[in-house]
């Protein structure tokens, strides 16, 4: 096992993580802003109440913050990849106006059966797969056995663990009706905020302790 080389610097080196990152991957529609069909003009973005402050807490807390998002509504021909672009660059000026950011965005605009083109194919990124966890983890060598994933759906749960890392359903957006089909021991929360409470203060592996030291 010590031999692989397992490419882009995963695995080189120590067999330890020390010098790894811990991130919190967030899902977007229904975790950071209300829910709101295939949501893609700026006028239409709404934060869910105390979802910029808790991202600011996980910047504070020395996580990576990185959005994974779903966008199908690309390959169904909705909207332009550029319409998503857009918004996240409406979401950093509204996140930097309360000091705020979100260190990556990563987005899966394929469907597998929908739509035409390049968009339409069984990619390794739309959730429940975890390669944007995976893609991130490699780029910015992420711990993923210690990071989190706070997401309102059952594939945000499933991408969570097959990515290796813990997650949490929030009850906003689709989680309430999400919330009865989550593995058993999965925190079922009210919201972003309770998720990174949860995190940040380490209620999650109940040591007791912060996460992350000052
Ligand atoms: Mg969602
Ligand atoms: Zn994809």
């Amino acid at each position: 096992m010590g031999t692989r080389d397992w490419g882009l610097g995963i695995g080189k080196g120590s067999m330890t993580n020390v010098g790894k990152r811990r991130a919190v991957f967030l899902d977007r529609d229904g975790t950071i802003n209300v829910e709101k069909n295939y949501l893609h003009r700026i006028e239409d973005f709404e934060f869910i109440p105390g979802a910029a402050s808790a991202i600011k807490r996980l910047n504070d807390a020395g996580f990576l913050v990185i959005v994974v998002t779903n966008q199908s509504g690309v390959a169904r021909g909705y909207y332009e990849i550029e319409a998503v672009h857009r918004l996240h660059a409406f979401l950093d000026k509204e996140l930097a106006a309360v000091d705020a950011h979100v260190d990556a965005y990563y987005v899966c605009p394929h469907h597998p059966e929908e739509g035409v083109g390049e968009y339409r194919c069984d990619c390794h990124c739309r959730k429940p797969m975890p390669g944007m966890l995976l893609d991130a983890a490699r780029k910015f060598g992420i711990d993923l056995a210690a990071s989190f994933m706070i997401g309102d759906k059952l594939a945000d749960v499933e991408a969570a663990v097959k990515g290796g890392c813990k997650p949490l359903l929030v009850l906003t957006g689709h989680g309430a009706d999400h919330a009865a089909r989550v593995p058993e021991g999965v925190p079922v929360v009210a919201d972003i905020g309770a998720a990174v409470e949860a995190i940040v203060t380490d209620e999650i592996t109940g040591r007791g302790e912060p996460v992350c030291s000052p």
